[in-house]
């Protein structure tokens, strides 16, 4: 293997990179090495075979993971991807992310992850929905409303989340929808949970926009991915005024320096699937849409898209990370050195959890909130976590980055929830 293959794999190994990003943290933060001893691992890890009989009768086995990183705070909470590039790592680090996120957003849960690889791009419905049921049989025994609550991911959604409610509750021999978040609303879904985590990338670029002087009307906003995450982000955007002249998705994208009309490409994608082939605008590559002029670049579609070999052709002055994992720690070196301010994934992309939190709360309490209390507390949630996370980094981690003041002060709350719990000896060091 050449050198430069080898580096790039290193560079994509987004487990090495969290891990670094928590050692560096606790050092930073004067905290004992004893918490790096807890969140270095997952508590548990499982891989499993999932029996699946496909559509032509033959027998195939796919591989599904679960990673339940941490629970100091709660039960453990996490999505569930179907992805046919999934590793070991990548789903470790995910359930990591999992636990800073929701320490960092203050809701009252551990980290967790799950993963099937699979390509459900070449899948039926049918065999999605007997793959994700054995996943329940296989998995059922570590999962529960008390105990660790999937939600949907990418290639992920409410009716994937409707066959885990059901073969959970057919399991437990009694309806228990709360095992799951992202249900649809007939089986005890939460309204506004679909469009959260875009609704959330969109406050947190309102504030980060605020607090840089960026008039947010005028920002010109770039799009990877345009599904859950990025496709209802864009929405927000254009019905707020900023045009958003670039999106795209695993077929490519589209560019349009005076904006696109985003209603018109939900349309396209409604009939065709992709947004290639959108005629309002210019056909560019992932690649180009990195290096588009626009104001805030949002990646939302999967990890190491910024990475050393393009973070120099950013030009966007802010990059909100929808996506989990979307920048290497190479990356985030270079986008420093340029002034460009990211806004890290365990914040920008906090909303999805902060909803699925509303939503096991309603299922406990068997009470729906009305759509306008689910935006209001959300809008409420992510513009204080921005402004505690924002004052922090500017306050605390002078010359450094807005990720290392979220990783800072996310592992603090950690430390110190674990510390009351007696994990810990002492949280600092002696
Ligand atoms: P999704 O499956 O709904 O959409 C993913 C989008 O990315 C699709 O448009 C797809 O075509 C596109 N895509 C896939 N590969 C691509 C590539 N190589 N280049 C460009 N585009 C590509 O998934 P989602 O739920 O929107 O998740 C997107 C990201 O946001 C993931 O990193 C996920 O972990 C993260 N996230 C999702 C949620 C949520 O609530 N769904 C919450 C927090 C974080």
């Amino acid at each position: 293997m050449s050198v430069e293959v080898n580096k790039a794999k290193k560079e994509d190994n987004t487990l090495t990179a969290t891990l670094n990003m928590i050692k560096q943290a606790i050092e930073l933060s004067d905290l004992s090495n004893d918490v790096y001893e807890h969140l270095k691992t997952p508590m548990r890890f499982v891989e499993v075979a999932i029996p699946v009989e496909m559509d032509d009768g033959a027998i195939k086995v796919f591989t599904g993971y679960r990673s339940q990183h941490n629970n100091v705070f709660g039960p453990y909470k996490g999505g569930i991807r179907y992805h046919p590039a999934v590793t070991t790592d990548s789903i470790k680090a995910l359930s990591m992310w999992m636990t800073l996120k929701c320490s960092l957003v203050g809701v009252p849960f551990g980290g967790a992850k799950g993963a099937i690889a699979c390509d459900p791009l070449t899948m039926s419905m049918k065999e999605k929905e007997k793959m994700t049921r054995s996943y329940v049989r296989v998995l059922g025994s570590i999962l529960g409303p008390e105990t660790d609550i999937p939600a949907p991911d990418v290639a992920t959604d409410a009716q994937v989340m409707a066959w885990i409610a059901d073969e959970y509750s057919n399991i437990m021999r009694v309806p228990s929808f709360g095992v799951v978040t992202g249900k649809p609303l007939a089986v005890g879904g939460c309204v506004g949970r679909t469009e959260a985590t875009g609704r959330g990338v969109f406050f947190i670029t309102r504030e980060a926009a605020q607090a840089t002087g960026m008039p947010l009307d005028q920002a010109r906003i770039a799009i990877q991915g345009f599904g859950n995450v990025g496709g209802n982000a864009a929405l927000l955007f254009a019905e707020s005024g900023s045009p958003v002249v670039a999106v795209s998705d695993v077929s490519g994208g589209i560019y349009n320096p005076k904006g696109l009309n985003i209603y018109d490409i939900v349309n396209h994608v409604e009939k065709t699937g992709f947004v290639k082939g959108f005629s309002g605008g210019e056909d560019i590559t992932n690649d180009e849409l990195l290096a588009i002029d626009c104001d805030v670049l949002i990646p939302a579609a999967l990890e190491n898209q910024i990475k050393s070999n393009n973070a120099g052709n950013v030009k966007a002055k802010i990059v909100i990370e929808g996506a989990n994992g979307p920048t290497t720690p190479e990356a985030d070196h270079i986008l420093k050195d340029n002034d460009i301010l990211v806004v890290p994934d365990i914040l920008a992309n906090s909303g999805g959890v902060t909803v699925s939190y509303f939503e096991w709360v309603q299922n406990n309490y068997g009470f729906r909130w009305d759509l306008a209390t689910v935006n209001r507390r959300l809008e409420e949630k992510m513009t204080e976590a921005f402004k505690l996370v924002y004052s922090f980094y500017c306050e605390k981690c002078i010359g450094s980055d807005m990720r290392t003041g979220a990783y800072r002060y996310s592992i603090q709350r950690l430390a110190e929830a674990m510390q009351y719990r007696g994990w810990l000896r002492s949280s600092t060091k002696k």
